[in-house]
Parts: structure tokens; C-alpha cells; sequence
């Protein structure tokens, strides 16, 4: 079916819907819904749709589904791939009304949700109750609805997973506008094909998530971090496996180099603890009692000491480990104050040192700044190319050279096309290049069950 053009009667229905004041046309729509964090992807919507609750978004299914009209869901829109850009107009569903904490079931351990409401929501008011949501994106902001539906990684990912890893249940609504209730309250669950679990990551492709019940864990009584300083970064690196071995858990290990420190000194205007080394390694714990988190603090220096660190620096109050992660959350800002793209590939946590390399090596050959750091404990490199005020086609011709190679390159060592920002838009090439065929003709035949129209999220992932 071909995609439509909004009319006015169109628009009157929305406003039955939704009411006057919940459906924007025209140059009432902000600019900021025309794009997102970072993809160079732009486009304005045709009509802004604001519900309120699951029934308006159902009802706006189904007048989007008999009319052939696209609907892109966005949640905070801090995605960095263009996800939540309509690139084909029609209706973006903003789903930031929908912000209720609906339930904290202290017993079974569960919060459940709206879409709308912000990571940093949730985390405070769990934690105010001695819980936990252990999921950690960088980006506070972003929605649960947009971590659910691109995956979201984060900070603490190598110890407790990733978004989906704590998602229990989801109400959704079907291209058609069919509501339907996804998994639930149980801690496990073999029943049939896992419909939930395709729908987390989909990027609001197969269906509008409405509602999301997620699993807590006891708040950690007890944090601490460390910073450890390494004269190159292969040192760094080829740490890393070796926590694993001592069986040593870190909730996080980040690392970097001391060029991205310096960007976040000029961005925050605080001096970052230390910026004597080369190459650093960020780690974080959390244990039961203050003996448990020495304990592992000690044997994690140790291992870091034998591999060659210079030093590490212990943060055990809360005021210096704000210091230390409220500089490393804030390094993609830092450097994002120009336009700039990003590869956000994975490898094996073995092979991060040769790919940070290999990234140097690329930036020298197209001639383009890169800043490279992130999640060392699984893999995830956040490859960043900065425009530093290049004529725009020129900037955007080295960067194409740049991801190709860096993709190609990624795919030899064995990794995959996004570790956690998902493929949106901007990645949609480099998805159908590194990908099994076979694999790309199934996820196609899961998208037309889903739906059938193409009126979700056209033009992403797929
Ligand atoms: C400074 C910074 C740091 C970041 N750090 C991290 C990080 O550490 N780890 C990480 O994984 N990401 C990170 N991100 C990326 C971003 O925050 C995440 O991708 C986040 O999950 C996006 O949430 P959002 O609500 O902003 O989604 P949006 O950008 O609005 O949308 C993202 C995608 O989800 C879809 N979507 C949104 N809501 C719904 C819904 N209710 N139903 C169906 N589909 C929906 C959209 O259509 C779109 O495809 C960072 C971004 C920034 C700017």
C-alpha cells in the first residue's frame, strides 16, 4: 500500500480523538520534532498526535491503517540513529503524555508503566523505595518506551544486561489497532514464540508500546569506583577479560583516552580527577556490605597493577564518584557541540584494542577527527566523527568512507552493526550489507505479519 497525505478530514478525526489541543498542524509543529540527538536525518511531520492513553492511540491506528498514513513513534527523541524522524510525514505519535507510574509492586519486585515516563523518573522513584531499576542508558532523558524499543544498553550492562534482560511484560498496540498484553508478571517464561522479546529492539516498527512492566532488584547498599591509569590503551584493553577470570563483577568498565577528557573539562567547566595518563579504565561496583565491595575493589586494582596500570585511584564517598561518571555521561555531549555522526559497533570484548586501532588508522586515512571511547566490559564502541566545521558534503563523503570501512572491519572481527543505538534510519545500509540474507528476508516477513500496510515507522531498520 502506498503512503497518503494527510487532509483535513484526517485531521478532524485525530482531534475527536485526541482533542484540539493533542493534535499540532502545521506551523504550530516545534522544529524539535523534526529530528532527533544526532542522526543527519531531518524531516517535518505532517501532524503531531498527543494521547493520553492506550484507547487514543488504538483509535489512531486505525483511522492511520484504513487511510494508508504513516505513524513514527518517539518517545524523548534523544535517539542517536533517526528512529524517531517521520521521514515519510504523516503522524508522529509523541507518546510523552503518557507519563504515569502506574504501580510498584515492592513484592514481586515490578514497576509497571507508561512509555512516556523518563528513565530518570523511574530510577528515583524506585529508589526512594530501596529498589532498583539496573538498566543504565547515558541519556536520563531518554523514555522507557524508547529504551524498551531500541534496546537500550548502557553503563551497568556488564553485570546486569541490557534493557531487555529486565522486561517482564508490555501492553502493545497492532499496526490495526488491535491492543494486546505481552508476557506479565512471572519471572520465567518458555510459552511459545516470544512475541515481547521481538517487539523489544523493534524501534516502534511492529507495533506502539503502551504500557511496560519491568523487574527491580534491591538497591546495592554499597558503591564505589575505580580509575585506573594505563600508559596505552592495549594495556587497558587486555585488562579487561582478565576481571572475568578473577571472578571479579563490575557493574561498569568504561575506558578512554585523555583526549575526551579535555572536552569534558571545557563542556562541564569541572577539572576531571585525574588527566595524567594516556589511556584510562573506569570501573564501578556494587556489593552488600562495605567488606564485600573492598574485597573486590582490591582484587580488581590487583589485576590491574599486574597487567601494567600506573596506578588507581579509589572514589568511595558519593561526592567523587559523582566527579568520575558525571564526567564519563557527559563525554558525548562534550564533543557532540559541532555536528557529528557515530559508529556504534560491537566486537568481542577481545578484539575492542584492534578496533580502537583500526578506528585511528581510518580517521587518518579520510582525514577526519574521531573521539573514541566506551563500554570496554562488553565490547560496545561508541566511534564518534567530528564535523569540525568541514564544508558539509565533504565532511559527510569522508564519513561514508569512514563507516564503510569501519563496518567492514567490524564484521571481520566478528561484530555486529550496533551494540545498543540501534539501526533507525541512519544505519539501515550497513544493516542490509552485514547481515545474512536469509536473515534480512525473515525479519522482512516479521514486519509484514506485523504489519502488513507498512504504515509503522516506514523506512527504519528495514
Ligand atoms: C548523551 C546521550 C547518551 C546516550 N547514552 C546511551 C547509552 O549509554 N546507551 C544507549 O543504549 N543509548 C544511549 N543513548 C541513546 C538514546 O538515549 C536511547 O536510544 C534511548 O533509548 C532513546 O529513548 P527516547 O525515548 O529518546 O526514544 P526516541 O529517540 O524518541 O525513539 C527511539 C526509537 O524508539 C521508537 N519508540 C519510542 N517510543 C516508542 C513507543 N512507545 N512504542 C514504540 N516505539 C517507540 C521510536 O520510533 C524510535 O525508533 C544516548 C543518547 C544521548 C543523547
Amino acid at each position: 500500500m502506498s503512503l497518503q497525505a494527510i487532509d483535513n478530514s484526517d485531521v478532524r478525526k485525530l482531534r475527536q480523538i485526541a482533542g484540539e489541543e493533542n493534535v499540532l498542524v502545521g506551523g504550530d509543529i516545534p522544529d524539535d520534532y523534526s529530528h532527533d540527538e544526532m542522526a543527519p536525518v531531518t524531516a517535518q511531520p505532517e501532524v503531531v498526535f498527543r494521547p493520553g492513553c492506550t484507547g487514543e492511540v488504538a483509535s489512531l491506528l486505525q483511522h492511520c491503517r484504513g487511510r494508508g498514513i504513516a505513524v513514527t513513534p518517539r518517545g524523548s527523541g534523544t535517539g542517536l540513529m533517526g528512529g524517531a524522524v517521520p521521514v515519510c510525514g504523516g503522524v508522529l505519535l509523541d507518546m510523552g503524555r503518557m507519563k504515569e507510574i502506574l504501580e510498584i509492586d515492592c513484592e514481586n519486585m515490578l514497576a509497571r508503566v507508561q512509555p512516556g515516563v523518563t528513565l530518570l523518573e523511574l530510577s528515583e522513584a524506585v529508589e526512594s523505595r530501596g529498589l532498583f531499576y539496573a538498566p543504565d542508558p547515558g541519556e536520563k532523558s531518554g523514555s522507557i518506551g524508547g529504551n524498551v524499543s531500541t534496546n537500550a544498553g548502557g553503563m551497568r550492562a556488564v553485570k546486569y544486561g541490557v534493557t531487555r534482560d529486565h522486561v517482564r511484560g508490555m501492553q502493545v498496540v497492532l499496526a490495526d489497532g488491535e491492543v494486546l498484553d505481552l508476557g506479565g508478571r512471572v519471572a520465567k517464561n518458555s510459552t511459545g514464540y516470544q512475541l515481547m522479546q521481538i517487539i523489544i529492539g523493534s524501534e516502534g516498527t511492529l507495533a506502539v508500546v503502551t504500557e511496560i512492566t519491568v523487574r527491580l532488584l534491591p538497591r546495592p547498599p554499597a558503591l564505589a569506583s575505580l580509575l585506573v591509569q594505563f600508559s596505552d590503551l592495549d594495556q587497558a584493553i587486555s585488562t579487561v577479560p582478565r576481571f572475568a577470570a578473577a571472578g571479579i563483577t563490575p557493574q561498569a568498565i568504561e575506558f578512554f583516552r585523555r583526549g575526551v577528557i579535555t572536552a569534558s573539562e571545557q563542556y562541564l567547566g569541572k577539572a576531571f580527577p585525574d588527566r595524567s595518563a594516556p589511556a584510562y579504565l573506569l570501573l564501578r561496583f556494587d556489593g552488600s556490605s562495605r567488606e564485600e565491595l573492598e574485597s573486590q575493589m582490591d582484587a580488581a586494582g590487583r589485576v590491574c597493577l599486574e597487567n601494567g596500570a600506573e596506578d588507581a585511584l579509589i572514589a568511595d564517598t558519593a561526592e567523587r564518584q559523582e566527579a568520575l561518571w558525571s564526567a564519563r555521561g557527559a563525554f558525548l555531549e562534550a564533543i557532540k557541540h559541532d555536528e557529528m555522526d557515530e559508529a556504534d559497533v560491537v566486537v568481542p570484548r577481545a578484539a575492542i584494542a584492534e578496533m580502537v586501532h583500526y578506528a585511528d588508522e581510518v580517521g587518518e586515512r579520510v582525514d577526519l577527527r574521531m573521539e573514541t571511547f566506551g563500554h570496554a566490559g562488553d565490547g560496545n564502541l561508541h566511534i564518534n566523527m567530528l564535523r569540525d566545521g568541514l564544508p558539509w558534503e565533504q565532511w559527510r563523503s569522508r564519513v561514508d568512507a569512514a563507516m564503510d570501512l569501519l563496518y567492514e572491519k567490524s564484521e571481520e572481527l566478528g561484530g555486529m552493526v550496533s551494540g545498543e543505538h540501534g539501526i533507525g534510519h541512519a544505519k539501515r545500509a550497513y544493516l542490509h550489507r552485514h547481515t545474512d540474507r536469509r536473515e534480512i528476508e525473515l525479519m522482512r516477513g516479521i514486519k509484514e505479519l506485523f504489519d502488513p500496510s507498512g504504515i509503522l515507522n516506514p523506512q527504519k531498520v528495514l
